[in-house]
């Protein structure tokens, strides 16, 4: 009997791999892994290492769910040593808590290596922390896409008057109704918010508002991005450390016209 390591790659910036994530992929006979996973990752595998695409995008043939969850479970019993990656974390909007579940079932011997979601990733790198002494106390990491049963009149009027900070998965197509159901459920229209796509890659990009002005503001905004909504996002005009290509632009722009 083999064994599944179901990993997570991190948010995008592969040195933020754990050294844990990167020996179960030095290990592995094969990866498995998703859209969201850094390309470069899959460098760190040795030579002999077969890999399989399991992501869902629209312009490439990609594993249904069930497929991926046999192919684990078949290539364990062979013997092989599989290595699962997925972006962020496994266990946060990953599915990962499916696929452990699909290896209990089968008694295939698995280990989880937790990653670091994009969710506290993204607006770390963007100057926002998710919490702070003086803004918020409590983070909720929720996603636009749910299956818990409630209406998203409920779901979101429960999510405004909840914890302080919101870090949004999944949300980008929906954003102009999240606002303002937020807005409608007693958030204040100033609420500050931030966009954050690709977080933590080179391709970063940010665009910051409040609940009434970000849907204006967040046309050039696509998936995979990141909504942070809170107080906290104030820290970026104070902690931004993380330079964005844009600001590159800009800066050369202002040194070019000096
Ligand atoms: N397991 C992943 C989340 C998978 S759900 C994790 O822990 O991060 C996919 C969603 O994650 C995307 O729609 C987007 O909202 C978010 N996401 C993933 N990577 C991202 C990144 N680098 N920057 C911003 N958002 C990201």
């Amino acid at each position: 009997m083999g064994k599944v390591f179901l990993v997570g790659a991190g948010p995008g910036d592969p040195d933020l791999l754990t050294i844990k994530g990167l020996k179960a992929i030095k290990e592995a006979d094969v990866i498995l892994y998703d859209r969201l996973v850094n390309k470069k990752i899959l460098e760190f595998a040795s030579p002999s290492t077969k890999f399989f695409y399991c992501g869902k995008d629209p312009n490439r043939y990609a594993l249904p769910q069930e497929e991926t969850n046999k192919m684990m479970v078949a290539l364990a019993k062979k013997g092989h040593t599989v290595t699962r990656l997925k972006g962020g974390d496994p266990f946060v909007f990953g599915r990962g808590g499916e696929e452990a579940e699909e290896l209990a079932n089968y008694n295939i011997p698995f280990e989880v290596v937790p990653g670091i979601t994009s969710g506290i990733a993204a607006p770390a790198y963007a100057g926002i922390p998710v919490t702070h002494r003086d803004f918020s106390s409590s983070v909720a990491f929720v996603t636009a896409v749910n299956k818990t049963g409630m209406t998203k009149e409920q779901y979101w009027e429960h999510l405004a008057n909840g914890p302080e900070t919101l870090c949004v998965y999944m949300g980008v197509k929906r954003l102009p109704e999240i606002c303002q159901l937020l807005i409608k459920h007693g958030r204040s229209i100033d609420t500050p918010v931030a966009l954050v796509h690709m977080g933590t890659s080179e391709q970063q990009i940010t665009v910051t508002g409040t609940l009434s002005t970000i849907v204006e503001k967040s046309h050039q905004i696509k998936n995979p991005a990141i909504i942070i909504v809170g107080d906290v996002v104030h820290m970026r005009e104070k902690i931004n450390w993380f330079r964005e290509q844009a600001d590159q632009a800009e800066m050369s722009l202002s040194l070019s016209t000096k």
